[in-house]
């Protein structure tokens, strides 16, 4: 609850993850939902802010960081020297452990063999790059700063380099997008061969630009179906190419998979900084305030700037971690799957519908995976566990 002072989250000489929201951008993007402020002027009172937010939260003796993930916005929009002395401050308030998974998100643009050299003597070892798209005529609509060329010298750069695990993001359901052009996209990402690839639908359900582009040019959009096609034809052609489809948006080379996003959807702890940013422990859920203004004053005066924090119950911790297991390719093992059966009857017909269409599979302990035509239907399966 708002003005909870300590967060004892982990118990002893346990892992758990950290989320740190660096909410800072050049500019906003035509889709963009996230919390991100283009005011730059404000990244230095932001770091000030995460650093008092860091020593309000205690974690148990003993316990590590296994994964580190800066997220926004974007991190490599914050001057270099601010970034390490963020990264120095929290890696020594948490301790990582040996091997940890340190990531940040940076788009093509800001990379150049400095950040590059800088970001890896700070201990990040992972970068999750914003591509979208190979496409000028998609990027535009997209309101990116980067050029297909550009993506591709920051894939060369970052790759060639050699010390960084690499994720590449590209969207689906761009205006104007066919199978073609979505082809040429996916054939250059496969000329660099990312160690990680995630794939999102651009998202029509909340407020941005290309939204209201969309009640003007419809007919630019792609149907469900359309998309739903594009979705398939890149499983194909990553699958194809020797990435594992592990989650419902996420593909990766063998051994490369990204070890905090998976805490996520085996429902594994994650400490959370920084506006908007939701944390979780067992059943315990919560999430910080998402006003930049309303985050940074409560910080000033020295109170954890909590929006929200909840206890789930044990029926409504069942549901939250089927729905997160079933997006992952492993599945929900029996024993989850035989509870939340017995808990939720309206979702075992569900799931037993699903199972005798083949959009899901179950093997002989009981457990049960969705095929990537279930992931597409995921959403009628989950609607059940709310
Ligand atoms: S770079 Fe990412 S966070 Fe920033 S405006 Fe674009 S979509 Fe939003």
């Amino acid at each position: 609850m708002p003005g909870e002072r300590h967060e004892h989250g982990s118990s002893s000489g346990r892992g758990t993850g950290l989320y740190v929201h660096l909410p800072f951008c050049a500019s906003r993007c035509s889709y963009c939902t996230f919390v991100v402020t283009t005011h730059s002027r404000l990244i230095e009172p932001y770091i000030e802010a995460l650093e008092q937010e860091s020593s309000l939260i205690d974690l148990e003796a003993g316990t590590r960081l296994d994964t580190l993930y800066f997220g926004g916005g974007t991190p490599s929009q914050v001057p270099i020297p601010l970034f390490e002395r963020l990264v120095a401050t929290l890696s020594a308030r948490y301790p990582l452990a040996s091997g940890a998974e340190v990531t940040a998100e940076a788009n093509p643009e800001d990379l150049s063999p400095h950040l590059l050299e800088r970001w890896a003597a700070a201990g990040i070892n992972r970068l999750s790059m914003g591509i979208q798209s190979f496409v000028p005529a998609e990027l535009e609509l997209l309101d990116r700063r980067h050029t297909a060329q550009t993506a591709a010298n920051a894939l060369e750069m970052v790759l060639t380099d050699g010390r960084f695990q690499v994720n590449a993001d590209l969207m689906l359901a761009i205006p104007r997008q066919t199978v073609a052009s979505l082809r040429i996209s996916v054939d250059k990402i496969l000329t660099y061969r990312p160690h990680h690839i995630s794939i999102y639908l651009l998202e029509m359900d909340k407020p941005h630009r290309l939204r209201t582009y969309a009640n003007r040019h419809p007919e630019a959009f792609p149907t469900d179906e359309q998309a739903a096609g594009l979705y398939l034809q890149v499983h194909d052609w990553l699958t194809s190419a020797g990435y594992l489809h592990y989650e419902i948006s996420n593909f990766a080379l063998p051994g490369h998979m990204a070890r905090h996003n998976i805490r996520y959807w085996r429902s594994a702890p994650v400490h959370a900084l920084g506006v908007a940013a939701h944390g979780l422990d067992g059943p315990r859920h919560w999430a910080n305030l998402d006003n930049l203004h309303g985050y940074l004053l409560s910080l000033s005066q020295g109170t954890r700037p909590l929006a929200w924090s909840n206890h789930l119950s044990p029926k409504d911790e069942l549901a939250q971690k089927v729905m997160l297991q079933l997006r992952l390719a492993e599945g929900a093992p029996g024993g989850l799957v035989a509870a939340v059966r017995q808990a939720l009857p309206t979702f075992a017909d569900k799931l037993s519908e699903f199972l005798e269409l083949g959009l899901a599979v179950a093997d002989e302990t009981g457990g049960v995976h969705l095929t990537p035509r279930g992931w597409l239907l995921s959403n009628e399966l989950f609607r059940e566990l709310v």
